[in-house]
């Protein structure tokens, strides 16, 4: 659990564990996620959060762009025939195998992986190899992208060759330092704590400086464990909300840009 104390005067700006940053008319407001004790309603600046973050950690797919209506179906539907081709099985019993292994072990790579043996390579530019001319250009991402102080990183579990081509379609790439993806983790996934350690080591990171951005609350679970802010990006995924009750989730914010816009004290 983060000790929010340590950070002195500014503490009163920081939510406590089970707290959210809502925007209301009078500005930006932490409110208990629960909503049952107005006593946890504690006002704020909204530049606290840069003032204390030096590097801001970004996941890619369905936090800094929409992938559920087209980039998803297409890897979920390549991810299903793969493993069908490669276990020999039929497509049904495939689809099982991916929910379950991505349940069980943060994706189903890494359940092929350790149950099967499978070598990620292949399987990764397999899956990855979709159509992406849905996604555009994303000038009000790029703006406030521009606008925030500190190091960007991206953190995935997907490919570097698919996150880059991610960043140059929405025509954000040149924002960040680094795409740390699934083969720089050595194939450890995020949730798993192995991901956040050699990621943190790789930038030699100050947890407690960074903020991280994920669409799937269980994956912000470790980042807090080590110190960092997290921030969960709402979304009605059958996924994404797991496991986000722990208190383990410092904001949740309904829309990237909109939230970012507050960060930097615009909203
Ligand atoms: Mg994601």
């Amino acid at each position: 659990m983060r000790h929010r104390s340590s950070y002195g005067p500014a503490s009163r700006c920081v939510p406590r564990p089970g707290q959210r940053l809502a925007a209301t008319p009078d500005g930006l407001q932490y409110e208990a996620m629960s909503g049952k004790s107005d006593d946890a309603f504690v006002k704020t600046g909204e530049t606290a959060i840069l003032a204390e973050t030096d590097t801001w950690v970004f996941d890619l797919d369905n936090t800094l762009y929409s992938a559920s209506d087209h980039v998803f179906v297409q890897v979920s539907n390549r991810i299903q025939s793969y493993i069908a081709d490669f276990l020999g099985i039929h497509s049904d019993e495939a689809y099982r195998l991916q929910k379950r292994y991505f349940q069980d072990y943060g994706t189903s790579l890494r359940g092929m992986m350790v149950v099967h043996e499978m070598d990620p390579g292949p399987f990764l530019d397999y899956v990855h190899d979709i159509d992406l001319s849905p996604i555009g250009p994303h000038p009000e991402l790029d703006q406030v992208l521009s606008q925030l102080p500190g190091r960007k990183l991206i953190f995935t579990n997907a490919s570097a060759e698919h996150a880059d081509r991610i960043l140059r379609r929405l025509g954000v790439d040149h924002h960040f330092a680094a795409i740390f993806d699934l083969a720089a983790a050595h194939y450890v996934p995020k949730p798993q704590i192995e991901a956040y350690e050699t990621f943190v080591a790789r930038f030699g990171l100050n947890c407690s400086r960074c903020v991280m951005i994920d669409d799937i609350a269980r994956n912000l679970s470790p980042a807090a464990r080590l110190g960092m802010t997290t921030v969960w990006l709402r979304n009605e995924t059958e996924w994404g909300g797991s496991g986000r009750e722990d208190g383990h989730i410092h904001f949740v914010a309904e829309d990237l840009v909109d939230w970012l816009g507050h960060a930097l004290g615009e909203g």
